[in-house]
């Protein structure tokens, strides 16, 4: 698998997650006592369409992503510049 941007793998247990606060989510114990890998899952973590553990997220986020595709109605038609630049 390839890694990009802040993409983690776990070299323990093989997982990817999307950054670097969801791969310490799944890890428990203390370092060099009982360190261990959890299921991402039972902290209420999903794996993602690319195959990366992470938060999933909220829906009310989704609506506002989805309203970010839209365009907007066009509030200067008829020729009038859009810029807010005034001219001296
Ligand atoms: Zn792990």
């Amino acid at each position: 698998m390839k890694l990009s941007g802040s993409d983690c793998l776990c070299t323990v247990c093989k997982r990817v997650f999307k950054g670097d606060e969801a791969f310490r989510r799944h890890r428990r114990g203390k370092y060099g006592i009982d360190r261990h890998c959890i299921d991402p899952a039972t902290v209420g973590m999903r794996l993602n369409e690319r195959g990366r553990w992470g938060k999933p997220i909220a829906a009310d986020t989704l609506a506002k992503l989805a309203t970010i595709g839209r365009k907007p109605t066009p509030v200067h038609q008829g020729g009038k510049s859009a810029r807010k630049l005034k001219t001296p």
